[in-house]
């Protein structure tokens, strides 16, 4: 896909699933600007009713998916229920699964392969904790994340990626990146991507920043160069924020 202005809410386990559908139908009512295209990440639970409740201008999104398209494995959901389901996007790799439920790359590109393979789009999450910041490794440690879960695609296939960077000392900490530090790794990410598949399909990633991202610090973020919009969690999860999220393009 072309790059794009994206603004992506991640609710985690968060609503019910009358609540979400009402956040859900709250932020439908909003007029999208067309350049921007809008995704709410939500529980697998919610995802029947928010499709049924689908509109055009917000696109939904699952926070995980499993490898296997079925078999004995209780308590998971495979891409291809999600595909079949009418799911826009899954998220992959973001820093909680990757830290609470041991998610490590090669399990990532596992899961990758098997979302594309159903044709569902893939949001991939990669950021470095404090201690790699504090220690001036991050820009080596993203690109670990990326070439052991990411690199293995051919440029084909990236076309349905979105990469998400979020530094997970900024995530839900109110702690934000400057935006100078968004754009340095935005960059780096882009220039990686440019070594690995050349300027044109490095142009048309797009690169979402997450952690902390609020109305009052996300125009000026979603302003840097290379950073193309944004993962949103809690201030996703307040209908009138996300509006002033999507309206700051
Ligand atoms: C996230 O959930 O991916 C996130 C960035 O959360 P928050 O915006 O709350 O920091």
């Amino acid at each position: 896909m072309a790059r794009k202005n994206i603004a992506a809410g991640n609710w985690k386990m968060n609503t019910t699933v009358s609540e979400g559908v009402d956040l859900y139908n709250s932020l439908a009512e909003h007029n999208v600007p067309s350049d921007v295209t809008v995704i709410v990440g939500a529980p697998f639970i919610h995802l029947t009713s928010l499709i049924a409740a689908k509109k055009d201008n917000i696109k939904v999104a699952a926070q995980n998916c499993h490898y296997e398209n079925s078999g004995a494995y209780t308590g998971e959901t495979s891409p291809s229920m999600l595909a079949d389901l009418g799911v826009d996007y899954v998220i992959l790799g973001h820093s909680e699964r990757r830290e609470y439920f041991n998610e490590g790359n090669a399990l990532l590109a596992k899961k990758l392969n098997a979302a594309l393979a159903n044709g569902l789009p893939v949001i991939f999450c990669c950021g470095e904790s404090l201690d790699i910041r504090k220690a001036g490794t991050q820009n080596e440690y993203v690109t670990k994340q990326l070439e052991e879960g990411l690199f293995h695609l051919d440029v084909s296939q990236l076309q349905d990626v979105v990469i998400a960077y979020e530094p997970i000392w900024a995530i839900g900490t109110g702690e934000t990146a400057s935006p100078e530090q968004a754009q340095d790794m935005h960059a780096h990410i882009r220039s990686i991507l440019v070594d690995k598949y050349g300027s044109n399909a490095a142009e048309e990633m797009s690169i979402l920043y997450g952690g902390s991202v609020k109305p009052t610090n996300a125009k000026e973020i979603f302003g840097q160069k290379d950073v193309d919009g944004g993962l949103v969690g809690g201030a996703s999860l307040k209908a009138d924020m996300f509006k002033e999220i999507i309206d700051s393009f």
